[in-house]
């Protein structure tokens, strides 16, 4: 139970106002489980619910960092209208370069907006800018579609989604894989919970951001399977650091050793492109100090919400917790800002990639 203040309005906002209960959430998932797999390329690009067609969206873009910058000037570069507010003048200054318009508040950039997409932090980011008096949705004409592309709780999302819905809004949650890579080229998948109708309006918007739009169920489903995505990512890369830091205290070239697994049974994309043993891919964080890429940080928040999602419903994830640990140790360590795979420092061991 916190109480935050809405950053865009300066209103407090009760961001622990929970009235989704794990078996809304089953009622929610089972509603509309098929998976929808499309390349956005022979999507829709008609059919909205608004009747508003996909080169006629204006769009406020909220939260311009890693991911959301390169996301908003995609859609510049696709044709689109777009007004961005972000909390940093510097990021809005970069998106400006290439054609996104700036707007001096979020609700200032929601002004005339049919589609609204937020690519925050973390949950309480996301509720304080909806949610509450003066939030996002009290600005928003009814018909208008919100896209959440943070990585948030799942029960956060179907709170927005329950307040958007009460206003005649349609919210989706849409968060991504792809990483800083995946929003700068294009490529993104796009992880989808809510109405099939919203996400039919949304997929030409979504396929100038992204290759690939996964529909998961209702809402808080594209977060749901998201943090599976991610759960199963922080404990194989955890495990391949280890993996990697025996064999070299065994004598073993990281680089032999890696390419032996990258073709057996232990391969992963930690192994083959994210190796996290410093050298082994030049092309790798590892290899550049573990800068950029996926902050430890956020994939300590991501197991965290993956923890929580299985309390509610009383699901067992021994790894799951484990590896949140092992992050949470990786962050004590002060490498909190650096790329998760900086976790094989944890395991480095004699002659590792510590020195
Ligand atoms: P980031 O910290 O780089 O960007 C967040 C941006 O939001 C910042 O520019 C910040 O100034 C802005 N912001 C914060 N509060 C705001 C507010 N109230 N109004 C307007 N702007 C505000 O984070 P990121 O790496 O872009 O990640 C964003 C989300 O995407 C997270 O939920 C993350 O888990 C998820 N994600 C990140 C990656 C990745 O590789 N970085 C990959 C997949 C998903």
């Amino acid at each position: 139970m916190s109480n935050t203040t809405n950053s865009t309005t300066g209103n407090p906002t009760n961001s622990a106002t929970n009235g989704v209960t794990s078996n809304a959430m089953s009622s929610a998932m089972s509603s509309a489980m098929s998976n929808v797999t499309s390349s956005t390329t022979s999507s829709t690009t008609s059919g909205t619910t608004s009747g508003t067609n996909a080169v006629e969206e204006r769009i406020a873009f909220i939260g311009l960092g890693h991911m959301g910058g390169p996301m908003a000037m995609n859609l510049a570069k696709a044709g689109y209208a777009v007004t961005a507010f972000d909390v940093s003048p510097a990021a809005l200054e970069r998106a400006g370069q290439a054609g996104v318009m700036a707007a001096p508040s979020a609700a200032a950039a929601v002004e005339g907006a049919t589609v609204v997409i937020s690519m925050l932090p973390a949950s309480q980011h996301v509720e304080a800018l909806y949610l509450g008096e003066g939030g996002l949705l009290s600005h928003l004409a009814a018909g208008a579609l919100v896209i959440d592309c943070s990585t948030i709780a799942p029960a956060s999302a179907q709170r927005v989604s329950l307040a958007a819905e009460t206003r005649g809004i349609a919210m989706l949650d849409a968060p991504v894989s792809g990483g800083t890579a995946g929003a700068a080229a294009g490529t993104l998948t796009f992880i989808v919970g809510g109405e099939a109708q919203a996400l039919e309006r949304a997929r030409p918007v979504l396929g100038a951001m992204g290759k690939n739009v996964f529909h998961m169920g209702g809402a808080g489903a594209g977060q749901v399977a998201k943090l599976c995505n991610n759960m199963a990512l922080g404990v194989i890369m955890a495990v391949t650091g280890e993996a990697l830091a025996l064999g070299v205290s065994h004598g073993l070239d990281p680089q032999a050793l890696s390419a032996m697994m990258a073709v057996s049974t232990g391969r992963s994309w930690a192994t083959e492109v994210c190796n996290p043993w410093p050298g082994v891919k030049p092309e790798a964080p590892a290899s550049r100090g573990y800068a950029g890429g996926f902050g430890n940080d956020l994939m300590l928040k991501d197991l965290g919400l993956a923890v929580e999602a299985a309390l509610q419903v009383g699901a067992a994830v021994p790894l799951g917790e484990l590896a949140r640990n092992l992050y949470a140790l990786n962050s004590r360590a002060g490498r909190g800002r650096l790329d998760f795979s900086s976790v094989q420092q944890l395991v480095a061991g004699d002659g590792g990639p510590l020195g």
